[in-house]
């Protein structure tokens, strides 16, 4: 009942601060009223769409057709046969695409933190069983970028699903040694020159044996979260799983009933 209140009063204040200072949703620009998520009214946030079915067992990139796992569920993709990821299975949740990717920016690099208990929420709504987890660890940034952002998008996302779930969230275990420059301007080789032993476990007996489960914001190449699992399973871990957000997922792959739903959005 408390909380029905509370939820009432927030609804109200909301409305009121919209009346006076009107704002616009940041993917289609029409006016937020008494929308519940911040910066994006109610209709675009429900357009966020779902990967596709047909993806690797091993890493989750989407198959250009759903045959591919018609008969075999537990089909791996190329990459994956040939050179198998140091973790055990990657769930990427929802394809990086507006206005997801727009909501994921505003976080990372405008710092709106009020859209990191709905992108969580997100999250949460798809979780994988991971009853078997440990321990939970968010990607780290490397301390520079962290002073610079102020704060690690990929922890916040950490901390809601570990308290979801009721599973401890280690942040200070797992560190980036390396400063590496921004992951979407590299190609794949120079990606992994740069990341190559990047991370670093600073307390190994604390993750000896455990199974953990990485948090991350945005799975490109999948680079990043190999190379974690990478340096925790060679500092004794078990199995490592790693749950991100959202994926970089060409186009094309993308059903055109979604493409066709998505409203009108700014680009920025
Ligand atoms: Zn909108
Ligand atoms: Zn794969």
């Amino acid at each position: 009942m408390a909380g029905h209140i509370t939820e009432l009063v927030q609804g109200y204040i909301r409305q009121a601060v919209r009346f006076l200072l009107p704002i616009h949703c940041s993917s289609c620009s029409s006016l937020l009223t008494d929308d519940p998520i911040p910066h994006f009214c109610t209709d675009c946030w429900s357009s966020i769409a779902l990967m596709p079915e047909a993806r690797c067992s091993r890493c989750d990139r989407p198959f250009p057709s759903s045959i591919a796992t018609t008969y075999s569920p537990t089909h791996v993709c190329q990459p994956c046969a040939e050179r198998p990821p140091s973790y055990t299975k990657a769930w990427t949740l929802y394809p990086y695409t507006p206005p997801l990717q727009h909501a994921i920016r505003l976080l990372k690099y405008q710092g709106k933190v009020s859209l990191a208990a709905p992108l969580a929420a997100l999250m949460i709504a798809r979780l994988p069983p991971l009853e078997s987890i440990d321990l939970i660890i968010p990607i780290p940034l490397h301390s520079e970028k962290l002073r610079q952002r102020e704060f690690n998008q990929a922890l916040l996302l950490a901390d809601a699903i570990g308290q979801s779930l009721d599973i401890p969230v280690s942040y200070t275990n797992l560190i980036r040694t390396v400063s590496t420059p921004a992951q979407t301007t590299l190609s794949r080789k120079s990606r992994l020159k740069n990341l190559r032993r990047a991370f670093a476990v600073r307390h190994p007996h604390a993750i000896l044996k455990r199974r953990i489960l990485l948090i991350d914001d945005v799975f490109t190449t999948g680079t990043t979260v190999n190379e974690c699992a990478k340096a925790l399973r060679r500092a004794g871990s078990a199995d490592v799983f790693a749950l991100t957000l959202s994926r970089t997922i060409d186009t094309d792959i993308i059903p055109d009933r979604i493409l066709a739903q998505r409203p009108f959005h700014r680009i920025f």
